[in-house]
């Protein structure tokens, strides 16, 4: 790894990281744990402790729950939806103002790239709100014209949900906090939402925006907390309507179980193993970068990553050569770093998970063309990784790693193209796909047959808050974004007015 050369600290960055340990926004306040229990957030650049964050249990979601249902029956039900579009536009103006502090703290506290979170993480958080700060005016029942014969007036509404649980996790802190926070306060909903242990920082820094705004106190509540304990404490709460989640496979099952309970409504947002199929004719100008970033973006911590790269026999040997010599030569380095390509992973943990996948593959018979090895450092760094002589049943070729590495599968059915749409199929998992070829009619028959919630076609990891976003199979239901977000926060309810 190359000498680091830091970014500056933005003030506000160091104003938000003095003075003791980070609280819970709680009710329009920031508050200390009932336990006054805290837990450190970790650099992962260089394992340091960046600082301690008060941890909510079961007593702080209560807490967080009587907020939020007083916040909903209130003063938020109150406010009109003009206004709600208003207070939304105005978050996403604070969040410009403070657009390099928030990259910064993403940075720091995830380990991604400076530079991306610049230009990808905090613009798309803010385009989301901005985005839903236009359907507040827009929720609307229906008129029911049939039952006019029997002197009826029947019509629906579209009413909130009510308290909502919202979990998130390390990858996208503060995107993944919009695209919660967005559809759930457009529709008049009160959220509580917690984020994941190793990135509390930047929905905190989020949290003091969301003050400044002018929210009524308790609409917000955003909470730091482990999974088992704060996290199953809003999964189970009885006065809880709804759950989202976006995480792992594993605990999304949990969560749907758990749910049960009262009943919750739940949309989980899950794992993947995407395919990305290049055929011979693509442009591969356009492929080998889209692949490249497809697989290697946010150090492959992505839900959609392109971690199944199926290429033609045809072109397999020079794909994955330009492929390996473009990884090779990414930079890996602290995310503070203007000049990084290719940030820490989030945690030890995930440092070990994604090094025990390189060791399996190997183990397994595959042979990495670059990278390969985790690096000696005291942050958590994996080089890009580009594994050939893999087959389909191979671990690595199964499971989400969730770290820069990449499987890449020949195929060889140009003209039956079969065969290569059963192998990317043949997966738990569906959440995205993508194709490349500059056939049109190719790309659209193979998009239909991908059995996946987002299909790219000469693009990878594409995303517009205005366009639906979510799984097939085990990675999940119910969609975010777009007008679909809508059904997961509103309930319709059906009112029949006799008229004679
Ligand atoms: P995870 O456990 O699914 O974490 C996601 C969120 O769920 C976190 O806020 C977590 O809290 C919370 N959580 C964990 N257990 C819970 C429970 N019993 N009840 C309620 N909430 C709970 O994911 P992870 O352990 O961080 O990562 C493991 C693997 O999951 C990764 O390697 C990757 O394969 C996958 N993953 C997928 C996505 C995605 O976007 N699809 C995102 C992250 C991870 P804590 O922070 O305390 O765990
Ligand atoms: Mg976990």
């Amino acid at each position: 790894m190359v000498e680091a050369q830091l970014v500056g600290l933005d003030p506000r960055v160091e104003a938000f990281l003095q003075g003791g340990p980070k609280k819970l926004f709680i009710g329009g306040d920031f508050v200390e744990s009932v336990s006054g229990k805290t837990f450190d957030s970790v650099n992962p650049a260089n394992a340091e402790v960046i600082t301690a964050v008060y941890e909510a249990d079961k007593e702080d979601v209560d807490r967080a729950v009587e907020a939020a249902e007083r916040a909903f029956y209130g003063d938020w039900a109150k406010v009109t939806p003009s206004e709600r579009g208003r207070l939304l536009w105005k978050l996403a103006d604070l969040m410009d103002d403070h657009l390099e502090a928030l990259a910064q703290l993403e940075s720091l506290d995830n380990g991604k790239p400076v530079a991306h979170a610049r230009a990808v993480d905090i613009p798309l958080a803010i385009d989301h709100f901005r985005y839903y700060a236009g359907w507040a005016t827009k929720i609307s029942g229906e008129l029911i014209d049939s039952s006019a014969g029997r002197s009826m007036l029947t019509y629906t509404r579209r009413e909130p949900v009510g308290v909502v649980g919202q979990i998130i996790p390390w990858n996208f802190p503060i995107l993944m906090s919009a695209w919660k926070l967005g559809a759930a306060l457009a529709t008049g909903n009160a959220v509580i939402l917690k984020t994941a242990e190793q990135t509390p920082l930047s929905a905190l820094y989020l949290a003091g925006l969301i003050q400044q705004a002018g929210f009524p106190d308790g609409v917000v509540n955003i909470i730091s907390g482990f999974g088992p304990t704060a996290g199953a404490a809003i999964v189970t709460h009885p006065r809880i309507r709804k759950v989202a989640f976006t995480g792992s496979t594993e605990v999304g099952k949990l969560i749907m179980q758990q749910a049960s309970g009262n009943l919750k409504r739940v949309s989980l947002e899950l794992g993947g193993k995407s395919p990305n199929i290049i055929f011979p004719d693509a442009d591969f100008s356009k492929a080998i970068p889209g692949a490249l970033m497809g697989i290697f973006f946010n150090q492959g911590q992505v839900c959609t990553a392109g971690s199944r790269l199926f290429v033609h026999k045809k072109v397999y040997d020079n794909v994955v050569a330009d492929m390996t010599s473009h990884a090779a030569k990414m930079k890996l380095g602290p995310g503070l770093d203007e000049s990084t390509d290719i940030g820490p992973l989030v945690s030890a943990e995930q440092f070990s998970r994604v090094s025990g996948y390189l060791h399996k593959g190997v183990e397994e018979g595959a042979t990495p063309t670059t990278g390969g090895r985790p690096l000696e450092h005291p942050g958590y760094f994996v080089p890009p990784t580009i594994f050939t002589d893999v087959s389909d049943q191979m671990t690595i070729a199964r499971e989400e790693i969730f770290g820069p590495v990449v499987v890449a599968l020949p195929f060889d059915d140009e003209a039956q193209i079969a065969d290569v749409i059963r192998r990317a199929n043949n997966t738990e998992y569906g959440l995205a796909a993508g194709v490349w070829t500059t056939d049109v009619r190719k790309a659209h028959k193979v998009a239909h047959a991908l059995e996946a919630g987002t299909v790219w076609v000469n693009c990878y990891n594409a995303l517009d808050a205005s366009v639906p976003f979510g799984g097939y199979k085990q990675s999940g239901f119910g969609r975010e974004m777009g007008s679909a977000a809508l059904e997961l926060y509103t309930q319709v309810k059906a009112v029949w007015v006799n008229l004679d």
